[in-house]
């Protein structure tokens, strides 16, 4: 990662979660606040530390991993897909010397200077690093709210989804009549994304009228294939045999109840603040928000700062987190350069710069697919020796020929935690290279494969020995528990 000459080297790394050093500033939060923050705070020579968090609080990269397309962000005149996005950011940061830890910080002790950050590897409670910090930048964002339906426990992944992009593409919704509760810019978006997939899109708007913006309320009322019911929330989901084939809803002004027959309902009902590590440290509002001072991102505690979504109630836009993140490291710097907290880290130029597109470390970038001269078909492209493959074909062909464990990654194009989980697997993949097969199944080039395999969402991991599934995980998990289940079936 490193283009620092840091003067004075703190001996913390990766594997060696004891630190004695004090940081000049920790980053808490990888989404565009978070990470703008750091590309600003490591360009001031802070060689700033980034939780990107793990679990809680939603993916690292935040909310714009499960966004589709980004219109409005600046500087993009084409769009550009909210995972991308953050992409680039990310690498921006690692690229002036950001220190990145994919970790969930699990405790801050603002009461003491300086200031203590605990973190936990992966949900891996049993590790844990303590940080000292003179100060702090929070970006922890916010988290998709849940309605709470009497029936939502059994209906969970098997027809309710708080994630359309994630989850828009399974089988189980192709064709299918879908519903979308919400009225603000994410059910808009969610409501168009589903019509690829659905026959027809439900929204349910609880007032009459929406919140999303103007742009994106054009593009939903224009869809023949979305049905606004405007004064609508929902009460329940009915089903049978644990799939749900309809949502009972409410006129919120006549108080009548029906049933839409739908096989999938999309919560996009708006977020709460991640604020549960500062309650009682920091001040905050009525709802959850840490509260900043006038035309600044200082909380009510020296030397910390927040940016953001965490903070911000009103414009939660991509690009008005990033401009916090930026207010939060100049404040930062400023504020370490007065209490004379300051450690420089220099800059050296670099001799070769690293690609800024893509993956972020560009040592991260998963082993290239084994091909050994220019092929067009899955019989060319499939050698049984390699451990990566991708395709219905290879894993035909290795489910009924090898003896190796093999792991099956199912994903969707647009699934922001797909593109998280592609990046964790292909570095754990590689300490197992060569004594199992890893094959990766886009479920919109192969859904008849997804559908046999009983794939309700992405990402989907299927463990397979000697035929028999061994194991499933759905969704993203922690790194460690990855390799200890590829580990014990080897
Ligand atoms: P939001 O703007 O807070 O909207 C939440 C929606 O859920 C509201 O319409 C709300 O209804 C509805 N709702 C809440 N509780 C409900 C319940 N119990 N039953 C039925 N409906 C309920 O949240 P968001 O859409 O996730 O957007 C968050 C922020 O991200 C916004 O600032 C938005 O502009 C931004 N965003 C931007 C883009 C983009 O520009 N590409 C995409 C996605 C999000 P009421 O309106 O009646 O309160």
């Amino acid at each position: 990662m490193s283009n620092l000459s840091p003067e004075n080297t703190p001996e913390n790394t990766p594997d060696a979660p004891e630190n004695n050093a004090i940081e000049n500033v920790v980053i808490i939060g990888s989404g565009p606040a978070g990470f703008t923050a750091a590309i600003y705070a490591a360009r001031a020579n802070l060689k700033p530390m980034i939780f990107e968090g793990y679990q809680d609080g939603g993916l690292p990269g935040g909310q714009l991993m499960t966004t589709t397309e980004v219109e409005n962000f600046p500087g993009f005149p084409e769009g550009i897909t909210g995972p991308e996005l953050m992409d680039r950011m990310k690498a921006q940061a690692v690229r002036w010397g950001s220190e990145l830890y994919m970790e969930d910080v699990v405790a801050v002790d603002l009461s003491q200077r300086p200031f203590a950050v605990r973190s936990s590897d992966c949900g891996n409670r049993s590790y844990d690093r303590t940080i000292k910090t003179h100060s702090i930048i929070i970006a922890t964002g916010a988290t998709a709210k849940r309605l709470g339906l009497p029936s939502e426990h059994i209906y969970w992944s098997r027809g309710i989804s708080a994630c359309a992009i994630c989850d828009g593409a399974t089988p189980i919704f192709k064709g299918e009549e879908l519903v979308v509760v919400g009225a603000g810019d994410s059910a808009a978006e969610e409501a168009v994304y589903l019509t690829k997939y659905g026959s027809h899109v439900h929204m349910l708007v609880r007032r009459g009228e929406m919140r999303a913006s103007k742009a994106m309320q054009d593009r939903v009322l224009s869809n023949p294939k979305v049905t606004v019911h405007w004064h609508t929330e929902p009460v329940d989901v009915v089903g049978e045999n644990n799939r749900m084939t309809g949502v009972q809803v409410k006129n919120t002004q006549t108080n009548v109840e029906t049933i839409i027959p739908a096989k999938g309902l999309f919560y996009a009902v708006g977020h709460k603040p991640n604020t549960g590590l500062f309650q009682g440290q920091l001040a905050l509002d009525e709802v959850g928000y840490i509260v900043t001072q006038h035309d600044s991102v200082a909380t009510s505690v020296a030397g910390v700062f927040a940016c953001g979504d965490v903070q911000d109630h009103e414009y939660r836009q991509a690009i008005t987190a990033a401009g916090t993140g930026c207010m939060a490291a100049l404040l930062a710097e400023r504020w370490l350069s007065a209490e004379k907290l300051i450690q420089e880290f220099h800059q050296v130029p670099e001799v070769e710069k690293a690609p800024m597109v893509g993956s972020t470390t560009l040592t991260d970038r998963p082993p290239e697919i084994s091909t050994d001269r220019p092929q067009s078909t899955p019989e060319e492209r499939y050698n049984p020796a390699s451990t990566h493959h991708q395709g219905g074909y290879a894993l035909r062909k290795l489910f009924h020929d090898s003896d190796r464990l093999i792991m099956v990654k199912y994903s969707s194009p647009s699934c922001g935690p797909c593109h998280t989980l592609k990046t964790i697997l292909s570095k754990v993949v590689e300490e197992f290279d060569g004594k199992m097969h890893y094959i990766e199944i886009d479920i919109e080039d192969d859904p008849d494969i997804a559908k046999n395999a009983g794939v309700t969402g992405t990402p989907t991991i299927q463990f397979f020995k000697h035929k028999e599934m061994v194991t499933e995980l759905k969704g993203v998990k922690p790194k460690s528990q990855y390799r200890q289940l590829i580990e014990s079936n080897l």
